[in-house]
């Protein structure tokens, strides 16, 4: 029998019914790929061995039930709470909070037969490109450790690069899924603003945050996408209608699509392997008799500018709540308003107090009008925008992240560079857009890169096949992880 860690949700589904292995012994086998890689790459914040053994062997008893997850091991970013078990944000004022309930995503893994097998690390409050930003450890990129995995999803995007999850969840305010799966060689994917409950998602920035799948191919993200989208009464931003149908399609690919791309990509600054890898796609999209029409993207001069105003004003408001009161870290101090301020002081990191002080800036009376309500109606010309090219096209193609991973370190002493590695992915969150990332080939280096469509709103199930039809065309999983004839034996009989 292959090694349990590399089958994918449906051939795990499989084995479980023929009776080929137990929910136990592929939740022990990642395990003990935890075990072996965990060590060097420190994806995770909490592994939560016992819960998830316990879990397996109570599947284990009923036997497969038909529920689309069943036994499936996942992890789950840390900003996500998880009832009874602690939930950090990767940040010191947080340090003990246990959620006295399920984020909706994490009960919907669950209720379709999902074992949680772990909390993974993030920048602190889902701030930041690298993972570098939390307050306990620094996440490796499983490509290569002395680079960094992306983020703020850093540790969901490793877990599920290096074995140790099939399948994460991570939440995305601008791109925070997107890139680290770029950056780490998986599937990340953010549905349209209220495919997803945020309710138990610790909020960020409220207009723009999604959660959302990381996973190794495009029909195990769809699977995992299926199970926690659709309508939450405990979100009112949810979208009023069921979690569509998003694999059942996948094989038609482009069929009948049109496809967009920058009419003038070479404007932005990228890594020379990127811009390559873009431009053969758009070669062999063109090769399949695929219609590809050059476009001016909506928000790529605007949208990083539009999204560090409106995330950081949303964020110094939803940071207001941790005062020692409520939350987890409390300093001591004789009056109340020293303990607000020692606690806020010592509990928060560097850059979520940049983040903060930038917010009640932008928000302060004076330059409210100069910043956030700019910023705003900024905000409104975007969607525009692409509402308009939504009505000649079905798909945006564009790269995820203009460079490969960065060696850690690289960019924290600039917070401005790492702010610019967002341009491609914050249009989508601006705009509350679906996007995906697919990763595509690997740098000269041996790092990965990825590339990103972004459909109309709601229009996950077209993302969901143009995604599928770039997977088919790149194989990369074939070629740069399991070798070319485990590739064929992976999707055998599919
Ligand atoms: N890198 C972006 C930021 O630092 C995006 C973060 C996110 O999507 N959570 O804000």
């Amino acid at each position: 029998m292959r090694d349990l860690v590399q089958y994918s949700i449906e051939g795990l589904g499989d084995i479980y019914r023929a009776r080929e292995a137990t929910v136990r012994e592929v939740v022990q086998a990642y395990l003990d790929s935890i075990e072996a890689r965990e060590p060097r790459i420190k994806a995770f914040l909490q592994v939560l061995a016992e819960d998830a053994l316990a879990k397996a062997s109570e599947l284990d008893v009923k036997g497969h039930d038909g529920r689309p997850l069943f036994g499936v091991p996942v992890a789950i970013k840390d900003n996500l709470c998880t009832r009874g078990i602690s939930t950090t944000c990767a940040s010191k004022i947080l340090e003990g909070y246990r959620p006295p309930y399920d984020a909706t995503v994490v009960e919907r893994l669950r209720s379709a037969g999902a074992v949680i097998i772990g909390k993974t690390n993030l920048d602190e409050f889902a701030m930041g490109s690298s993972c570098e930003n939390s307050a306990f450890q620094i996440t490796h990129n499983p490509w290569n450790e002395a680079y960094a995995p992306g983020g703020s999803s850093g540790g969901s995007a490793a877990a599920v690069a290096a074995d140790m999850a099939l399948a994460s969840l991570g939440s995305d305010t601008g791109g925070s899924i997107r890139q680290p799966a770029s950056l780490c060689g998986v599937v990340g994917l953010k549905g349209t603003y209220g495919r997803v409950s945020r309710y138990g998602l610790v909020a960020f920035a409220s207009s723009l945050d999604q959660i959302g799948p990381f996973a190794r191919d495009v029909r195990d993200c769809a699977l995992v996408m299926e199970a926690i989208a659709g309508h939450d009464e405990r979100d009112a931003t949810t979208i009023p209608t069921p979690a569509p149908d998003l694999h059942g399609k996948l094989e038609r690919g482009f069929e009948g699509m049109r496809v967009a791309v920058s009419a003038d990509l070479e404007k932005w600054e990228m890594d020379p392997s990127v811009r390559e890898i873009a431009a053969r796609t758009v070669d062999d999209l063109a090769g399949d008799s695929v219609p590809v029409d050059r476009v001016t993207l909506p928000g790529m001069e605007t949208s990083i500018a539009t999204y560090y105003i409106l995330a950081n004003a949303e964020a110094s408001s939803n940071l207001a709540r941790y005062d020692g009161v409520r939350y987890g870290l409390r300093s001591n101090s004789d009056s109340l308003l020293e303990m607000y301020e020692r606690t806020r002081g010592e509990g928060f990191g560097d850059e979520v107090k940049r983040r903060i002080l930038l917010g009640t800036y932008v928000l302060s009376s004076g330059y409210y009008d100069a910043y956030y309500a700019k910023a705003q109606q900024v905000k409104a010309l975007i969607c525009a925008q692409f509402e308009e090219l939504f009505r000649k096209c079905d798909l945006i193609l564009l790269p995820t992240s203009p460079t490969p991973a960065f060696r850690l370190g690289e960019r924290l002493e600039d917070p401005i560079a790492m702010y610019l590695s967002d341009i491609f992915t914050t249009p989508a969150n601006i705009a509350g857009l679906p996007a995906i990332s697919i990763p595509a080939e690997l740098s000269p280096e041996g790092l990965p890169i990825g590339m990103q469509l972004i459909a109309g709103w709601g229009e996950e199930a077209k993302l969901m096949r143009g995604a599928f039809g770039l997977e088919r065309m790149y194989r990369f999983r074939e070629q740069h992880v399991l070798g070319p004839k485990a590739g064929r034996e992976r999707h055998g009989g599919r």
